[in-house]
């Protein structure tokens, strides 16, 4: 491990989605010189998403991965530094505070965790054998290969609906399979989906399990009617995940709070604490710490914030 020849950083950002990239232009153009680590999914989940209809500023919608690329150019271009790298250990105990990215060590003296979240999976052994085989947690990514088949997507919120309706384009039939009786989806998002004659919906419907594993090609679903107390089996090629995300805080446990499902706690929109004190120079902004929006633009507004809270903690700290 070498760390001698790395001067101590004003600032780091973990995470290169929303959040991250505009705390990044922000601290850039502060002239902070940020490194942004990419994370295990360089540019989140804008970057495996399609149309995004809802940013300001773009009246006829933008894909996903154009406005992060954009955001990147704009970092760089006020001379913040992407790294692709990995967070393997980290030591917020006493400052500057120590990353330790696989064999290198990077210090700072604060530190912006946008890290996000990553989609959650349903937990059964079937269905995580089965992953690249018909299982798949990326519509943007897989859906060609859903080409000409009959698939399932899971979930009854918008991510479920927005999948569904984009794997229309290559699917003969879509089934929504939603758990519960209602939907968490918004209004708009489930009337475009109820509309779709592709689509087709099952309500209080739990995937007990996945068929195919010997043959490593997904070739059904095994569900249970909660109501009637039902088996039954649903012949579809692909099944999609469209059922939320965890919050990428795991590496920070014992560190800072989190909360139950372990968002990161946050005051004041960005303010990290340990023990509800707060902890000077750390700030969360994004997914992993916003369970209730959830929107590339509040995102973009809390990596805003969280840029203008470094830039006034290294002014207070004599930087
Ligand atoms: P949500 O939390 O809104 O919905 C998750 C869905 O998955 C629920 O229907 C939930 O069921 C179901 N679910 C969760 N765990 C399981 C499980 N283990 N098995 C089966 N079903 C499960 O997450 P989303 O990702 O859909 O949305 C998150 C946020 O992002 C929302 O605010 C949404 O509006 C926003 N969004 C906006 C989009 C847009 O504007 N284009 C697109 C996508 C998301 P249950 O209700 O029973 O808990």
């Amino acid at each position: 491990m070498s760390d001698t020849t790395n001067p101590v950083r004003d600032t780091v950002i973990l995470g290169s989605g929303c959040a991250g990239l505009t705390a990044a232009i922000y601290a850039a153009r502060s002239n902070l010189k940020p490194l942004v680590l990419e994370g295990h999914e360089p540019g989140g989940q804008l970057s495996i998403t399609t149309l995004v209809e809802n940013f300001p500023g773009w009246p006829e919608g933008v894909q996903g991965p154009e406005l992060i690329e954009n955001m990147k150019k704009q970092a760089t271009r006020f001379g913040a530094e992407l790294r692709m790298a990995h967070l393997s250990a980290v030591d917020l105990t006493t400052s500057p505070f120590t990353l330790t990215l696989g064999k290198d060590i990077v210090h700072t003296r604060s530190l912006i965790i946008a890290s996000g979240a990553s989609a959650r999976w349903l937990g059964l052994p079937s269905e995580q054998a089965l992953i690249g085989f018909g299982v798949s947690s990326c519509a943007t990514c897989d859906g060609f290969f859903a080409s000409g088949k009959e698939i399932a997507v899971i979930g009854g919120g918008d991510s479920a609906m927005e999948e569904a309706l984009f794997l229309t384009r290559f699917a003969t039939k879509v089934t929504i399979i939603n758990r519960s009786e209602n939907f968490r989806a918004s209004k708009i998002m489930l009337e475009r989906a109820i509309a779709h004659p592709q689509i087709e919906f099952l309500h209080n419907t739990l995937v007990e399990e996945c068929l195919g594993v010997e043959e490593k090609d997904l070739k059904g679903l095994k569900l249970f009617d909660r109501k009637s107390g039902a088996r039954w089996t649903l012949p579809v090629s692909f099944m999609f995940l469209g059922i939320g995300h965890t919050p990428n805080a795991s590496a920070f446990k014992g560190q800072i709070d989190l909360d139950t499902d372990d968002y990161i706690k946050t005051e004041d929109n960005v303010f990290v604490t340990l023990m509800g004190e707060r902890l000077p120079g750390i700030y969360a902004c994004g997914d992993v710490q916003d369970r209730r929006y959830r929107q590339a633009i509040t995102a973009a507004g809390s990596g805003c914030m969280a840029a203008l809270e470094v830039e006034k903690f290294l002014e207070e700290h004599g930087r």
